[in-house]
């Protein structure tokens, strides 16, 4: 055993040679050796573990025999010389050995190692022969050679190998990148943010995604161009410059939401971008690249900006009206006032004022019906405008305000539903109504008695000029006796009106038929006026148990109005029916009617209709407001239906007496 043997063992494997095919290279050399030294057998023998194995082997079929039987295992003891046995039989070391005792039959035996570059003997290049023999010295010097170039041979065949090995990783690794690449391509392609790829100090545009060439609004002719030249229109952004200090500096660059205004694929437009040029380094640090990623931003940005100039304009047109304003959160029920409504409240801006308090400062008896009122709005989504008083929590002034609010539903972004509405101070208003009401009540109670008076004395004319055959007088005392008492009727409603706004309303409730009230109204309406037909279908009777002559002025006012608001009709029906147990009064004109958002206010106070066509018409206001002011007294109720242009029908209803 060689004493480096492990080591050795090493070497020969590293030429991977053992148990390979037989090669043309090598049996050459066996041949030509088994000719120069005259024996008809030649081995290259390389020398494993626990066997010598034959690369080549002329003259036998053997490929391998055991090592300790092995000639060549001796040979290679001796790497720097040459083994040679003239005669095995006389050979104290080889007598016994069954190649040389067995059919084999070797009796001579040469061999010279084959040594490797590290000095590592492989094996050997050998002849054997049936018979004792010498070699020449010419033989011996020609088998030396002959191993070298074994040796040689055996190197070449290990750099083949290598080779092989080599470019079998090499295709490999070229698979793998082509599928590296591929996998990459679809992730850019893919990625739903627009990705380019640039090199060289004119930013070549080496790859674009889809996005990117959308964005761009090119296609992939764009590929392999400079930057500028590709993108003439994004010249005067100067993308380039900013790219080429990311390649010198090696630091990433971002831009968020910028604006910019370029041709489109023809049209000038403009775009928000967020972008970012990404320095890409090769391993030893230099940069070899750009990644150019960007995101179009421009609806969003478009649609926060006009959200946020809306919201600007309403944040203004607030504070300039002076509205306070709201929000209640539909789910949680949180409240947060702004500091206008905290004001109106009598908070100081800075302090806190929950539902609850706010709602403490409004006066007592109108509390429930706006804690009624926000309710409903809250949970059946009803319109919610409201006038009510409050008491000012720090300095304990009474202000009159009016709210007006409305539940907006659930967003499909999931925004829960929430009521806000605004807040503005009417007290100067609602002082201005009671100084109109108060100075009314004053002129209606000082014209009251003169027309009591003129009343009477119109009275004992037409008596006296009916007595005298007078016609004329009498007529006109008659007329003058209507006139007088739509006169007394107006003046009572404005009475009725300033006691209404001071909560003084009495009702001398009688049980009477309706019906013949109605008949009664209707010949009064005929008296004072000569355009209008009524037409009332017969009505069966309908007892009631109500304030007689404050309902006729109800009926009045609904007659006179039907009248009043319809100039270019001459017909106002009048019908009378039971309808749930109620006793229900519809006065319908075809006139100018009303259109729904001022349907709302019409029984406000003092609330008229601001139109061409009711320029010229004459009233105050009230006479609605009465109505429906009577009428709820008695706890019934008073509507309309309209359609601008078409006509009205206003009705009411009372409770019929049971029989
Ligand atoms: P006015 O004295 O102004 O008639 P009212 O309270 O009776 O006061 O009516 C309020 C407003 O309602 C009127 O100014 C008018 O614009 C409108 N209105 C009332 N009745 C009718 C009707 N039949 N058709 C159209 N508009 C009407």
């Amino acid at each position: 055993m060689p004493p480096n043997e492990q080591d050795r063992l090493a070497a020969l494997r590293s030429y991977r040679i053992l148990d390979t095919a037989t090669e043309k290279d090598f049996d050459d050399l066996t041949e030509l050796a088994s000719a120069i030294c005259g024996t008809p057998i030649a081995l290259i023998s390389l020398v494993d573990q626990d066997r010598q194995w034959f690369k080549s082997h002329k003259g036998t079929a053997l490929t391998e025999t055991h090592r300790n039987i092995s000639f060549c295992a001796h040979a290679i003891n001796n790497p720097k010389e040459m083994l040679e046995v003239p005669d095995t039989r006389t050979d104290d070391r080889f007598k016994d050995n069954p190649l040389v005792t067995g059919d084999m039959q070797v009796n001579f035996y040469a061999g010279v190692p084959l040594v490797d570059e590290q000095g590592f003997a492989l094996g050997s290049l050998c002849v054997l022969d049936h018979q004792p023999k010498q070699l020449t010295e010419a033989q011996q010097s020609a088998l030396k050679t002959l191993a070298a170039q074994v040796v040689t041979q055996l190197k070449l065949r290990r750099k083949l190998v290598e080779l092989e090995t080599a470019g079998n990783r090499i295709q490999k690794l070229n698979a793998l990148l082509t599928t590296k690449e591929r996998e990459a391509m679809q992730i850019i392609e893919n990625t739903p943010m627009a990705m380019a790829l640039h090199t060289g100090e004119d930013m070549q545009i080496r790859f674009a995604n889809n996005m990117m060439l959308k964005a761009w609004g090119k296609n992939e002719t764009v590929f392999g161009m400079p930057f500028n030249l590709a993108l003439p229109e994004l010249t005067s952004l100067d993308f380039p410059r900013t790219m080429r200090q990311v390649y010198r500096k090696g630091i990433p660059y971002h831009q968020t939401e910028e604006r910019m205004v370029f041709k489109h694929e023809g049209v000038m437009k403009e775009f928000y971008y967020t972008y970012s040029f990404i320095p890409l380094f090769l391993p030893d640090g230099q940069v070899w690249g750009i990644l150019n990623t960007s995101h179009n931003v421009t609806k969003m940005v478009q649609n926060r900006l006009s959200l946020e100039r809306a919201e600007e304009s309403l944040r203004l047109a607030v504070q300039s009206a002076d509205l306070g304003t709201w929000y209640i959160d539909g789910s949680t029920r949180e409240f947060t006032p702004s500091v206008r409504l905290k004001e109106l409240f009598g908070y100081l801006p800075h302090e806190t004022m929950s539902y609850d308090a706010a709602i403490n400062q409004i006066v007592e008896e109108y509390r429930g019906k706006v804690l009624q009122g926000v309710e409903e709005a809250l949970t059946l989504g009803k319109a919610y405008d409201m006038e009510y008083p409050i008491i000012s929590h720090h300095d304990q002034q009474l202000r009159w305000v009016r709210a007006t609010g409305k539940l907006y539903p659930p967003t499909e972004e999931g925004q829960a539903p929430f009521f806000s509405g605004t807040m503005f101070d009417i007290t100067e208003q609602k002082k201005d109504e009671q100084r109109k009401s108060d100075f009314i009540g004053m002129v209606s109670h000082e014209l009251k008695s003169p027309l009591t008076s003129l009343n009477g004395f119109l009275q004992m004319l037409q008596l006296k000029a009916g007595k005298a055959g007078d016609q004329f007088t009498f007529n006109t005392a008659a007329k003058s006796i209507a006139q007088v008492k739509k006169m007394t009727s107006t003046i009572n409603g404005f009475l009725n009106a300033a006691r209404l706004g001071s909560g003084k309303i009495q009702l001398h409730k009688q049980k009477f038929l309706l019906n013949d009230l109605i008949s009664e109204s209707i010949n009064d309406a005929l008296l004072s006026q000569e355009t209008h037909f009524f037409h009332y279908p017969p009505c069966r009777e309908v007892e009631i148990e109500a304030d007689r002559d404050k309902i006729g002025n109800v009926i009045s006012n609904l007659l006179s109005n039907a009248v009043k608001y319809s100039p270019g009709a001459n017909q106002v029906e009048v019908n009378c029916l039971i309808e749930k147990g109620q006793a229900k009064v519809c006065v319908t004109d075809h006139g100018m009617g009303i259109t729904p958002e001022d349907q709302n206010k019409l029984f406000d106070r003092f609330f008229r209709v601001q139109s061409m066509e009711t320029r010229h018409i004459s009233g105050h206001g009230i006479g609605l407001y009465l109505c429906a002011e009577i009428i709820q007294a008695h706890g019934g109720q008073i509507g309309l239906q309209s359609q601008p242009g078409e006509g009205s029908t206003f009705w009411f209803s009372l409770p019929v007496v049971s029989q």
